[in-house]
């Protein structure tokens, strides 16, 4: 499984889950996302909701 932001490998748990996370585009598509680019794409909807 590659991130779709940064193209890095991403790792999975022992149970199989991604150490990241997946977003969903325009069109609905799931695309997996590392745990770094994780946090940088959940920053900015953080400050959006403060
Ligand atoms: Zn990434």
């Amino acid at each position: 499984m590659k991130c779709a932001s940064c193209g890095q490998k991403i790792e999975t748990t022992f149970l199989g889950k991604l150490v990241g996370t997946y977003i969903k585009d325009a069109n609905g598509k799931k695309h997996p996302i590392c745990f770094e680019c994780q946090r940088a794409f959940t920053k900015p909807q953080l400050l959006e909701r403060v």
